[in-house]
């Protein structure tokens, strides 16, 4: 596993799109609808202990961001809300520098690096004052 903040590809071999629609199936809920078709509000990804996570907006579920796949569909409600429909992700703009900012953080693990946070709206002088106040 790299040291870096993480995506799906980092801990899994199935591309996204495909891992869902595996899991869906096993699970027996319904199909997520079309591929490439997005509906609802754009989902903003945050980080969570060093992974890139996007949060259900109609349950308490969450996942890991894809990497190639902008998009998220809940393995717990099936975006139900949209009609089962894929919703889109969102990347922040300063990822880069919020990833540096992040990286300089010690962490046992990198897929349990329970000091790499951030949440939208958090500016990268914010990380890096919490890193300078920790001495990182
Ligand atoms: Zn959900």
């Amino acid at each position: 596993m790299p040291d870096k903040i993480l995506t799906h590809e980092d801990m899994m071999n199935l591309p996204y799109v495909r891992f869902v629609r595996s899991i869906a199936s096993k699970k027996s809920m319904h199909a997520p609808a079309q591929d490439g078709v997005t509906a609802g509000t754009t989902l903003k990804a945050r980080i969570d202990w060093g992974r890139w996570l996007v949060d259900c907006p109609d349950c308490p579920s969450a996942a890991m961001v894809s990497e190639n796949e902008r998009v998220y569909w809940c393995l717990s409600c099936g975006n139900a809300s949209v009609k089962f429909a894929w919703r889109k992700v969102q990347m922040p703009q300063a990822r880069k520098s919020i990833e540096a900012a992040l990286m300089k953080r010690p962490a046992a693990q990198p897929n349990n690096a329970v000091t790499r946070n951030w949440k939208p709206g958090e500016t990268v002088a914010e990380l890096e004052k919490v890193n300078k106040d920790n001495g990182v």
